[in-house]
């Protein structure tokens, strides 16, 4: 579906090129290879929106590049920005979809939250980004630039981002190579300096990728959505685990511990009269026990049209655990995963 009928078809993005085709393009001007580190520096570490700011390649060479290519992707189909200082771009892709991410700022932090597909394929029921299914996997290309694009929301000339957290729309997991490459370019020096040891994956719980991605031997932080004690409760709320169970997800977990060193965080939506109750609090103090794990209760953001509440965690706490309640960030720009992009779906979709 084309919602924006008439619009030029955009040329394709700079980051979308492989080097060798880059240098490729630059050899035929005569340009040597070096450009194409050049004009990747100007868009990762250099916040370049356009050729024309990128001062140390000819003019000539600029407006050519400008004539095929542009140097981001996506377009900003809505930035909001809430009283805290949180950001949301909803970006639209070559192709009309669109996907978002966030930008929370905590001092000394500046942390991106980004998405890895467009929908979601795991169906959680309290979620709004699987409401629909999902329809792809964005490229490394699409998941990199939304921490560039984020990264040029701070203040210039020096303002990096500290942390990132994979936990917008989709299952990161279910699109690991493409996530992987691009967080090994958001890592590099000329990337966006963001090293595996700022950056959290956040999964569903896909015990063969857990274990890939162990595997990799990289320091990233793993979190678990784990949402309820028991097999039985998590399969209403989570409805993959009726394949997987849990089980299997902590053992992949413990493994992805012993072999990165990295502490594994359980997270844990709390829907109130659902998984709330300190019968669960117990169960799954039970469930952990013996765990160098961490738990993170995260207060149910609404979304329109389904019937869950958020609780209070008291329950929890009175259970002994070490529970940390996220806080609620930008809930006045819908930042929670996928709430944005159905919204304005739903505009559109309205208005034809
Ligand atoms: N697919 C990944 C990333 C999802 S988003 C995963 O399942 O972990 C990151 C976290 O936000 C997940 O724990 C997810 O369950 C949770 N989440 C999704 N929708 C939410 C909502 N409306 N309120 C609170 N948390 C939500």
């Amino acid at each position: 579906m084309n919602l924006l009928p008439g619009h030029p078809t955009p040329l394709p993005a700079i980051l979308d090129q492989s080097p060798e085709a880059l240098r490729a393009w630059f050899a035929e001007r005569g340009q040597p290879a070096l450009r194409v580190k050049q004009v990747r520096r100007w868009v990762l570490a250099g916040r370049a929106e356009s050729f024309e700011q990128m001062s140390d390649l000819p003019r000539d060479v600029r407006a050519e590049l400008a004539q095929q290519f542009s140097p981001l992707g996506t377009r900003i189909e809505r930035h909001l920005i809430a009283t805290d200082e949180t950001h949301k771009l909803l970006l639209r892709l070559h192709d009309d979809r669109m996907i978002e991410c966030v930008l929370i700022q905590e001092a000394p932090r500046r942390t991106a939250c980004i998405s890895t597909q467009v929908g979601c394929g795991m169906g959680c029921v309290f979620c709004a980004s699987g409401l629909n299914g999902v329809v792809r996997n964005l490229t490394a290309s699409e998941i990199l630039e939304q921490l560039a694009r984020l990264r040029n929301l701070t203040p210039a000339p020096d303002g990096r981002l500290t942390n990132v957290v994979v936990m917008g729309m989709g299952e990161p997991l279910a699109n690991l190579d493409n996530l992987i490459e691009a967080l090994e370019v958001a890592g590099h020096k000329d990337g966006l300096g963001i090293g595996a040891r700022h950056i959290t994956i956040s999964t569903v719980g896909l015990p063969a990728k857990i274990r890939r991605l162990a595997d990799l031997g990289k320091q990233y932080h793993l979190a678990v959505s784990l949402h309820a004690p028991n097999d039985l409760l998590r399969t209403r709320i989570v409805p993959t685990n009726d394949k997987t169970g849990i089980a299997d997800i902590l053992a992949a977990a413990d493994d992805f511990f012993e072999k990165t060193g990295r502490q594994v965080t359980y997270e844990y939506v709390l829907l109130g009269g659902l998984n709330d109750s300190p019968r669960e609090a117990r169960e799954l103090a039970t469930l952990l026990q013996g765990r160098k794990a961490h738990v993170n209760l995260i207060p149910f953001n609404d979304v329109e049209g389904l019937p869950y509440t958020r609780p209070t965690p008291e329950a929890l706490k009175r259970a002994g655990m070490s529970v940390k309640v996220r806080k609620r960030k930008g809930s006045e720009i819908d930042a929670a995963c996928g709430q944005l992009r159905r919204k304005v779906e739903q505009e559109v979709a309205s208005a034809v």
